[in-house]
């Protein structure tokens, strides 16, 4: 059982309009000048509420730019006073928590190395108490929807109630345009069990290019999230870190004017006729299950019969057989044939099972 999280709505401390909310700025604060610069430049984009900026970077080798420390929230400060855009940096230790709260940030962000990590979480979740400030919690670097969820219920448990989750992909080992994978699924579980909770996706993180920010996006606006978390600087090419994957402000305006926001509900003629295919989808699917139940049966009875004769379980030439007769039978229907494939594959595990059990079976 999913335990109830007790969520401050996100409208009642940060006003936007429509989607999506942006949170938008260089990956790291690197000087006064590129601070201020892409600010100011963001403060013109009507979307873009937050700025964010790293402070203190995680990186993988000790030699890399760890971030500038405590003078670049100084430079947040300025920024805050001249443009009126709310501040969000990364902490990962209740030493930042301090110093970012010292120096007005409005929001916090959990990154992805921090959140594996419930000592860390309740170290931080605990130094946050007595403040009411907004969290930002980004996914796991490893594909596991629980880590993150256990981040956001231990965190709900020491006192914030104003969270949003953060998708920025995951660690994926096989070869991929992205540099981390985005596994929507993973994310659309968390907001099927946490309706309440906003979801920013982050495509820089994602994709780690530029060129698949903007379908990247759109996908996360097709499915529904609350905004995006986009890096830009005023000169990218020069970025100290991440630079392949920020954008200028100049390029994200635009690319924000070409996203393709579409509604969440339409008229009453498009809800009755959506109705209407829903429940065809609902019969259809009782249907499949109905007739998966009555192959099982008719596995159990072939593997009762295989255990009297003293015949093997596996037999791999019939597989085979009916491996390449349903490919092509679904490919005429229009069917892709790697999803027959899967499909077929799991009925076959369950199969191998079950005639497994037959098998075993005492009597
Ligand atoms: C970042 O936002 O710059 C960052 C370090 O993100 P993540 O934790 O998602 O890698
Ligand atoms: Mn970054």
């Amino acid at each position: 059982m999913t335990p109830p999280l007790h969520i401050t709505p996100i409208k009642s401390w940060l006003p936007y309009d429509s989607r999506p909310l942006v949170v938008s700025g260089p990956c790291s604060a690197e000087t006064e000048k590129q601070v201020r610069e892409t600010a100011l430049a963001l403060a013109k984009i009507p979307e873009v509420k937050v700025f964010r900026a790293g402070i203190w970077k995680p990186r993988t080798r000790p030699s890399a730019f760890e971030g500038v420390g405590k003078k670049g929230l100084k430079w947040l400060q300025k920024v805050k006073q001249d443009t009126g855009l709310l501040l969000t940096v990364e902490v990962a230790s209740p030493t930042h928590v301090q110093d970012a709260l010292e120096h007005d940030i409005d929001i916090l962000w959990i990154g992805a190395r921090t959140v594996v990590n419930p000592f860390s979480i309740q170290e931080i979740g605990e130094a946050l108490k007595g403040h009411d400030i907004p969290l930002m919690i980004k996914n796991p670097l490893n594909p596991d929807l629980h880590t993150w969820t256990g981040a956001i219920e231990r965190f709900n448990q020491l006192g914030i109630k104003k969270m949003v989750a953060v998708h920025r992909g995951f660690s994926f080992f096989n070869r991929s345009p992205y540099r981390n994978a985005p596994m929507w699924e993973i994310p659309i579980e968390l907001m099927c069990m946490y309706p309440k909770m906003p979801m920013l996706s982050d495509p820089s993180h994602i994709c780690g290019n530029r060129e698949l920010i903007l379908p990247t996006a759109q996908k996360a606006m097709d499915l529904e999230m609350t905004g995006l978390m986009i890096e830009t600087h005023y000169r990218p090419e020069e970025a100290l870190t991440d630079k392949r994957q920020q954008i200028t402000p100049a390029q994200l305006e635009k690319m924000l004017k070409s996203l393709v926001i579409r509604k969440e509900t339409g008229s009453p003629a498009f809800k009755t006729k959506l109705e209407g295919l829903r429940s065809e989808i609902d019969k259809l699917d009782e249907e499949l299950i109905d007739i998966l139940a009555r192959r099982m049966s008719v596995v159990e009875e072939i593997g009762r019969y295989k255990k009297e004769n003293r015949i093997t379980i596996l037999q791999l030439k019939r597989w085979n057989k009916i491996i390449r007769d349903r490919i092509e039978h679904g490919i005429r229907l229009g069917l892709n044939r790697e999803f027959v494939i899967r499909l077929l594959e799991a009925i076959h595990d369950e199969t191998i099972q079950k005639q497994m059990d037959v098998m075993n079976r005492k009597t």
